[in-house]
């Protein structure tokens, strides 16, 4: 392919030396591949549309549920000294623990 070399007039009209005259036209944005503000971190590019960041909390300034089952407390009934981790300090865990101490199996 080769290209003509051209002019550029002052409303930016180009003159081909083959002839070809090409304005381009004012205001078309053909693709957008950079965020918006790209001062700005975080933004997502989804479908072709630029997602803002989320204003969430940084991890170490959000408190997660708890996650432990009171079920640990079954298990922790075989250790040799009596468990005092948080699962076992629970009052729900009781249920578990008296299971054990009946020699029942662990069921739900
Ligand atoms: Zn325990």
């Amino acid at each position: 392919m080769t290209r003509h070399p051209f002019e550029v007039l002052e409303d930016g009209t180009r003159i081909y030396s083959n002839g070809r005259v090409y304005t381009p036209k004012t205001g078309r944005v053909y693709a957008r591949r950079k965020p918006p503000d790209e001062a700005v971190e975080g933004f997502v590019r989804f479908a072709g549309v630029w997602l803002p960041p989320l204003p969430l909390l940084p991890g170490e300034g959000r408190s997660w549920p708890e996650t432990r089952p009171d079920t640990d407390a079954y298990h922790h009934m075989t250790k040799p000294r009596k468990c005092r981790c948080y699962v076992c300090l629970r009052p729900e865990s009781q249920r578990w623990k008296d299971l054990w101490r009946k020699g029942l199996p662990l069921r739900f």
